[in-house]
C-alpha cells in the first residue's frame, strides 16, 4: 500500500479549538449539526470511526467500551490541553492550520480568552494563519446601529489592511450561501446602499432580506483579496441547518461572480468541494484556472462519504489544485480524526487507480504529497 505517513499535512480549512468551546456532549463533535440532541450523533458513522482511531492512540483493546474510549479523551484534555493538542498534532502529522476565527453563524462569537487559549495551545505545535470571514467582520466588529453604509464600507477596508499587517493572514472567507445562498449576482453601490439601510441588522435574519448589501459585500472582500494578494475562501456546499439551506448551495451558483474580472484576478478556494455536489466543485476548479478546491468537512462529518466525494473531485479536477483540509473547530479532535483518516483513506484510493493503470506508482505518491501539503503551500503562499 502506497504509504504517506511521513507527509507532514497543512490542514487549509479549520476554526479555532479550545475546552470552552466543548459545550456538548461528545459524540456532538463529528456532527455537522450545531443542535445538540437533535440527532443521534452516537450511531453516525463518522463518530464511531473516531472511536476507533482513539484507541489505537491510547493503546486501549479493540473491545474497550464507548465509555472508556469518552472518559479516557476527556481525562487527558482536561488535565493538560495544550499537551493533549500537542499529541494529537504529532500524531496525525499536522504542522499548519488556516484557521477561520470567524464562527458560529448564530450564537456567541469567539472571544478574546478563547482566542488566546487557541493561540497558547498550538503555540510550538503547528503554524497558524487566519481566514478573515467577511460576515462577521461585518456583524460582529464593525456593525453599530446609526453607521452608514459608506461608513461600513470604509471600516471593511481599513480593517483588513490593519488585521493584515499585524497578523498572518491567508486569506479572506465568505460564507454568504449561510445567509443569502451562493447565487450571487452584482449589485450596485445605489442598491446595496438602499438595502442596507432598510434590511442590513447586522445579524442573521432568516427571511435572507439583506442580500444585496451581504452580495455586494462579497464583491468588495474579492476585490480586497485580490488587491492584497490573499486567496478567496468560499463555503460551498452542506452547512449546518436550517441557516444553511442546501437547495441554495450549490456551488453552480456562483456562475456569474467566477466570471466577474476580479474572479478572474484572485484565487477562489471553493471549500467543502461542494458537498453535496462535489462533480460541480470539481468541474468549476477544473475549467477556471484560478479556481481551486478543497475536501474539508467531509472528512471531519461525513463518514466514507469522504471518500465517496473525493474521487469524485480526484476523476474530475486536475491534482494540483485539491487540498485537504478538516473543517474542525471547537473540538480540537476533528482536525487529529480527519488527518489521520484521510491521509490513510487516499493511499488506499491511489493504490486502487495504480492497481487500474491510471497513474504510476510514482505519480500517485507525488499526487498524496500535493493533496496533503504542497498544493496549499503554493496557493496560499505560506
Ligand atoms: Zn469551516
Amino acid at each position: 500500500m502506497l504509504d504517506l505517513s511521513g507527509i507532514p499535512i497543512i490542514d487549509a480549512h479549520g476554526h479555532p479549538f479550545m475546552p470552552t468551546r466543548e459545550k456538548k456532549e461528545y459524540s456532538y463533535a463529528y456532527s455537522m449539526c450545531v443542535h445538540g440532541g437533535l440527532a443521534d450523533f452516537r450511531y453516525l458513522t463518522s463518530y464511531r470511526m473516531a472511536l476507533q482511531e482513539y484507541k489505537r492512540l491510547f493503546g486501549l483493546p479493540a473491545d474497550a467500551s464507548e465509555e472508556t474510549v469518552i472518559a479516557c479523551r476527556n481525562e487527558r484534555a482536561s488535565a493538560d490541553y495544550p499537551a493533549f493538542v500537542g499529541e494529537l498534532y504529532r500524531d496525525a502529522g499536522i504542522v499548519s492550520i488556516l484557521s477561520d476565527f470567524g464562527y458560529p453563524i448564530t450564537g456567541e462569537g469567539l472571544t478574546g480568552e478563547e482566542l488566546a487559549s487557541f493561540a497558547s495551545a498550538t503555540a510550538g505545535v503547528c503554524e497558524v494563519y487566519d481566514l478573515i470571514r467577511i460576515e462577521t467582520t461585518c456583524d460582529r466588529i464593525l456593525y453599530r446601529p446609526g453607521l452608514s453604509f459608506g461608513e461600513i464600507l470604509d471600516k471593511f477596508e481599513s480593517y483588513i489592511e490593519t488585521y493584515k499587517k499585524e497578523h498572518r493572514v491567508a486569506g479572506i472567507k465568505t460564507v454568504v450561501g449561510y445567509y443569502t445562498g451562493l447565487g450571487w449576482r452584482p449589485v450596485s453601490y445605489q442598491e446595496a446602499e438602499r438595502n442596507y439601510g432598510s434590511f442590513y441588522q447586522g445579524k442573521y435574519r432568516p427571511d435572507r432580506a439583506d442580500k444585496p448589501f451581504r452580495d455586494y459585500m462579497v464583491g468588495r472582500g474579492l476585490e480586497l483579496a485580490g488587491r492584497h494578494g490573499l486567496v478567496f475562501q468560499i463555503h460551498t456546499g452542506a452547512g449546518d441547518p436550517p441557516a444553511c439551506d442546501l437547495r441554495l448551495m450549490n456551488p453552480n451558483s456562483l456562475y456569474e461572480l467566477l466570471n466577474t474580472e476580479e474572479a478572474g484576478r484572485t484565487k477562489i478556494v471553493l471549500v467543502h468541494a461542494g458537498f453535496p455536489y462535489g462533480y460541480e466543485a470539481a468541474f468549476l476548479a477544473a475549467n477556471y484556472p484560478g479556481v481551486y478546491t478543497d475536501i474539508s468537512s467531509t472528512v471531519s462529518y461525513l463518514g466514507r462519504a469522504a471518500e465517496s466525494e473525493f474521487r469524485k473531485v480526484l476523476d474530475v479536477c486536475p491534482h494540483n489544485k485539491i487540498m485537504f483540509g478538516s473543517d474542525g473547530g471547537g473540538f480540537v479532535d476533528q482536525s487529529w480524526f480527519a488527518a489521520n483518516y484521510f491521509r490513510r483513506a487516499l493511499g488506499g484510493i491511489l493504490d486502487e487507480y495504480v492497481e487500474k493503470g491510471c497513474f504510476t506508482e510514482a505519480y500517485a505518491a507525488e499526487i498524496g504529497k500535493m493533496i496533503l501539503h504542497d498544493n496549499a503551500k503554493r496557493v496560499y503562499g505560506i
